[in-house]
C-alpha cells in the first residue's frame, strides 16, 4: 500500500497553521485527533470567506446575499452527500454533531417506533452520545437498551450479537470506529445481520470519516452520524444521513422556523426533507466549513493517508513493545491509528500533563466511554490518536516523552 512521501506530509503540514506553534516553549506534538482535529487553511478560509462576503440568513430572503448564502449553504448539503455517496441531498440534515443526530433519531424515530417490550442494542465500546439517549428512549417508552459484549482484544463479540438479535430487536446501533480503542467495528456485516433480522441500523461514524470516504449505501446503513470538527472542519456543526423513506415517516424533532410549511393555530403542516428536521436558523458557517474540509480531503490520496496513518500506529506499537511497561487497551486486528494505553503504576491525567509539559497534546481519561472502561477495569487510559498530518518523528517523541515521563512518575 502507497503512503506518503516526506515531502508530500511537509506540504500537507503547511496547510494547518495550528500545527506550527511552541507550547510550554516546545514545538506543538498534536495527537488529540480523536477529541478534535485540526483545521486546513482552505476550512479557516471558507469561514472568513463566507462572513467577509456572504453573510446572510438562507432561504428566506429576497436579496442577492440571501441568495449567495443559501446556494453556497446548499451546495454544502451537496458536498456531504457526494462525501456518504447518498441517493439524495435531502438525505442529508444538518444537526450540531454527532451527539445530536443520534438524539434527533431516538427523539423522533425512536418514539414514534420504540414500545414497550423492544429491545435496542447497542456495542459495549459505545460513546456515552450512542448510550444515553437510548436509555432515555428506554426510560420512557419500556423498552430495554442491552449491550453487545466486547472481547478482551478490544473486537465485538459477534457470536454474542448474533444471539442477541431476536424479534424483539427494533434498532442496532453501533460505533465504527470506537473512540477509545481504535476498534474498526464490521459494520457492513452488522448491517446486513440487523435486516436479516428486520431491524433497523444507526452508524455512530464520528471516528470513522476522518480516515475513509464512506457509503452510506454501500453499507445499507439506514442512519449515519458525524460531525464536522473531527473531519478537520468547523465545531457545531454535523449530519445526520437517513434513508429518504425512513426520514419521511419520522416526526419532526424540534419545532420552529424554517421546518415548517404552514403555520395556523388550528394546524401546522411541515416542511418537505431535509428541512423538517432543522428548525430555526442552522449553522450556514459551519456546514459551509465542513464542505471546505470535504472538498481540501477530495485533493488529496486518502488511500495513502490511511496507509500513512497505520504506519504511525504500528511504530507506536514497536515503540510501545520495546519501552515495555505499557499497557495497550483495544488491540483488534482492525483498528484506526487511535493508541490507547496505560503506562502501569502511573495514573493517566499524570501522564498527559507530563506529556503536555513537553508540548505533547494527548487526551486522558474515560473519553466518554466508561462502561468499556469499566470492562478493562481501568479508570482511563492516555489516547494518543493520529491522524494524516502527524509524523513518524512525532510518534518517537511521545515516547521519549513517556520516558521522561516515567522518570518522574515511577
Ligand atoms: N461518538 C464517538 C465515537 C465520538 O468519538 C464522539 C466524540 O468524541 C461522539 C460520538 C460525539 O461527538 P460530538 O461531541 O461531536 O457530538
Amino acid at each position: 500500500m502507497s503512503t506518503i512521501s516526506p515531502e508530500q506530509l511537509n506540504s500537507i503540514r503547511e496547510q494547518f497553521p495550528a500545527l506550527h506553534q511552541e507550547v510550554n516553549c516546545k514545538p506543538l506534538i498534536y495527537l488529540d485527533n480523536g477529541a478534535t482535529t485540526q483545521k486546513p487553511k482552505a476550512v479557516i478560509n471558507a469561514l472568513s470567506r463566507y462572513y467577509e462576503h456572504d453573510n446572510s440568513n438562507v432561504h428566506r430572503g429576497a436579496h442577492t446575499l440571501s441568495d449567495r448564502a443559501t446556494e453556497h449553504f446548499e451546495n454544502a448539503r451537496k458536498t456531504v452527500q457526494r462525501f456518504l455517496n447518498a441517493a439524495k441531498a435531502e438525505e442529508i440534515v444538518w444537526t450540531r454533531g454527532t451527539t445530536e443526530a443520534i438524539n434527533l433519531v431516538a427523539a423522533t424515530w425512536g418514539r414514534s417506533n420504540i414500545k414497550a417490550g423492544d429491545r435496542i442494542l447497542v456495542s459495549g465500546m459505545e460513546h456515552h452520545s450512542n448510550i444515553v439517549p437510548w436509555q432515555m428512549l428506554c426510560e420512557q417508552s419500556g423498552a430495554e437498551l442491552l449491550p453487545i459484549p466486547v472481547l478482551e482484544n478490544g473486537e465485538l463479540d459477534m457470536a454474542a450479537f448474533k444471539s442477541l438479535l431476536t424479534p424483539a430487536v427494533k434498532l442496532v446501533s453501533v460505533v465504527h470506529v470506537s473512540n477509545a480503542l481504535g476498534t474498526i467495528n464490521p459494520v457492513a456485516d452488522i448491517i446486513a445481520l440487523a435486516h436479516a433480522n428486520g431491524s433497523k441500523v444507526l452508524i455512530d461514524g464520528a471516528q470513522a470519516v476522518a480516515h475513509w470516504d464512506i457509503d452510506v449505501q454501500a453499507l445499507d446503513a439506514d442512519f449515519y452520524a458525524f460531525s464536522g470538527h473531527k473531519l478537520f472542519g468547523p465545531t457545531g456543526i454535523g449530519v445526520l444521513y437517513g434513508k429518504e423513506a425512513l426520514l419521511n415517516a419520522m416526526p419532526p424533532y424540534q419545532g420552529g422556523g424554517e421546518m415548517i410549511e404552514h403555520v395556523s393555530f388550528s394546524k401546522t403542516t411541515y416542511n418537505v426533507l431535509p428541512y423538517k428536521f432543522e428548525a430555526g436558523t442552522p449553522n450556514i458557517a459551519g456546514a459551509i466549513g465542513m464542505a471546505a474540509a470535504i472538498d481540501y480531503l477530495n485533493t488529496l490520496d486518502r488511500k495513502a493517508l490511511a496507509a500513512h496513518e497505520d504506519a504511525l500506529l504500528a511504530r507506536a506499537n514497536e515503540l510501545a513493545a520495546e519501552m515495555g511497561g505499557i499497557r495497550i487497551i483495544g488491540n483488534a486486528a482492525h483498528k484506526a491509528s487511535v493508541f490507547s494505553f496505560i503506562l502501569e503504576g502511573a495514573h493517566p491525567a499524570d501522564v498527559g500533563t507530563l506529556l503536555d509539559q513537553q508540548g505533547i497534546a494527548v487526551r486522558t481519561g474515560h473519553h466518554c466511554a466508561m462502561p468499556v472502561m469499566e470492562q478493562f477495569k481501568v479508570p482511563g487510559t492516555v489516547r494518543a490518536s493520529f491522524t494524516f498530518y502527524n509524523t513518524l518523528e512525532e510518534v518517537d517523541a511521545l515516547f521519549k516523552g513517556l520516558e521522561k515521563a516515567k522518570l518522574f512518575l515511577l
